[in-house]
C-alpha cells in the first residue's frame, strides 16, 4: 500500500477532529503535518523517494515533535502553543495506528540507493531532536542508534546474515539449519509488518537508558515451513477429518551490546500462523497471496553450517550454494542415483 493511502484514513480523522472544534485545517495541511511527525519530511520528499511507510507494530519508533510544531506554525499559521496541541494530536494518531518508516527494511532494503538511505536516515534522525538547543532524546530504535552513531552498523550482505542466522546462540547445532535441513522451508524476505506472526523481521529496539546499552534488531527476514497438518477438535472423536494447516515461523534476531561491540545472533523468534483454526482462523493467502511456491526454498549445509536458496530470478543477491560449494539445484539431480546405489 502506498504511503498516501496508508495515511488518507488518518487525515480524515484529523480533519474530522480538527473540524469539530472549528478548526477546518486543508487535508494537503494535515499530509504535511504528518510527513513531518513521522520524519519522512513532505509529501513531495516522500513521492520521491518512496519511502517504506508502514504499519509498524514490532518497533518503539519516536516521531518528530520538534518538526510537526514548526509545520503547524507555518503551514497553519498558529502560535506556539496552538501548533503544540496540534502536533501532539497528529502525533497521537499516527501512534495508535502503529503508522511509520520501516526503519529496518530502509536500512537493509538493497532497492534503496545508499544516497536515498543516507538523507532519509538523517532526516529520522531529527525525530530524536529536543529542541533548537541540540538536545536529543536517546533512540528508542537499533536503526536510529546505528543512523546516530551510537552503534556499529552490522554486516547486512545476505551471506553475513545467513552465517550469523546459521550461528547457535550459545553452543551446538544450528537451530535453523537443522531446521530447514529437516522440513521444506522457504525464506520470507520482507513479509508483512502488519501481523503478528511475522512482524518480527522488522523488530527494532534499542535500550540506551540501561548502563550497559543494547539493541535487537530483525534481520528483514522469516523462515516459514510448508505446515503441518492439525486436527480441529483434538478432543471430540467426531469430525477427525476436519483439519487445518499450522506454518511455523523462525526469524533470526541480530543482538548487539555495548560492552562487546559486535552484533551477533540473539534470539531466534518463533511464531505461528494457523490456516483455518476454528478459534483463530488466519488464512495463509491473506498475508502471502502468491502462496509459499512464491518463495524460494531455504537449504542448509550441515557440513559447514550455512544457509542457502534454491536459484530464483527474484533474489539475485542471496547465496544459491553452501561452502561446500553445494548448489540446491546439482543436489536435487543428485539424490536419486545416491539412493539407488
Ligand atoms: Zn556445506
Amino acid at each position: 500500500m502506498s504511503a498516501k493511502k496508508l495515511l488518507q484514513p488518518l487525515a480524515a480523522q484529523l480533519h474530522a477532529s480538527f473540524s469539530a472544534s472549528g478548526r477546518p485545517y486543508a487535508h494537503q495541511h494535515i499530509h504535511q503535518l504528518l510527513h513531518a511527525a513521522i520524519g519522512s519530511v513532505s509529501p513531495e520528499v516522500d513521492s520521491q523517494d518512496n519511502l517504506p511507510i508502514q504499519v509498524c507494530r514490532d518497533s518503539d519508533r519516536q516521531y518528530n515533535l520538534y518538526e510537526t510544531i514548526e509545520r503547524a506554525k507555518k503551514c497553519l499559521g498558529l502560535t506556539d502553543l496552538q501548533a503544540v496541541g496540534v502536533a501532539e494530536e497528529v502525533i497521537e494518531v499516527l501512534r495508535a495506528a502503529g503508522i511509520g518508516v520501516n526503519q529496518v527494511r530502509l536500512l537493509l532494503d538493497p532497492s534503496f540507493t545508499s544516497k536515498t538511505r543516507k538523507k532519509a536516515f538523517k532526516a529520522l534522525c531529527k525525530n530524536l531532536d529536543l529542541n533548537e538547543l541540540g538536545d536529543r532524546f536517546v533512540p528508542k530504535t537499533a536503526t536510529l542508534a546505528i543512523a546516530a552513531g551510537m552503534a556499529p552498523p552490522p554486516k547486512i550482505t545476505w551471506k553475513d546474515r545467513f552465517a550469523l542466522a546459521a550461528d547457535f546462540p550459545i553452543r551446538g547445532q544450528s537451530q535453523l539449519v537443522e531446521m530447514v535441513t529437516r522440513s521444506e522451508c522457504y525464506l520470507w524476505v520482507f513479509p508483512p509488518t502488519d501481523h503478528q506472526a511475522t512482524a518480527s523481521a522488522s523488530h527494532d529496539r534499542y535500550f540506551g537508558e540501561q548502563t550497559h546499552p543494547s539493541a535487537e534488531m530483525g534481520m528483514g527476514f522469516t523462515i516459514i515451513d510448508s505446515g503441518s497438518t492439525r486436527p480441529k477438535f483434538p478432543m471430540l472423536s467426531k469430525q477427525p477429518e476436519e483439519t487445518f494447516i499450522q506454518y511455523s515461523l523462525s526469524a533470526p534476531m541480530w543482538f548487539w551490546r555495548a560492552q562487546s561491540n559486535t552484533w551477533r545472533l540473539g534470539n531466534i523468534l518463533r511464531s505461528k500462523i494457523l490456516d483455518g483454526a476454528p478459534w483463530h482462523n488466519e488464512p495463509l493467502s491473506d498475508v502471502l497471496p502468491g502462496g509459499l511456491k512464491s518463495l524460494p526454498r531455504i537449504y542448509g549445509c550441515t557440513t559447514c553450517q550455512t544457509l542457502f536458496v534454491e536459484k530464483h530470478s527474484g533474489y539475485p543477491d542471496v547465496p544459491t550454494q553452501c561452502q561446500c560449494g553445494e548448489a540446491s539445484s546439482t543436489r536435487d539431480q543428485n539424490e536419486s542415483p545416491a539412493l539407488n546405489s
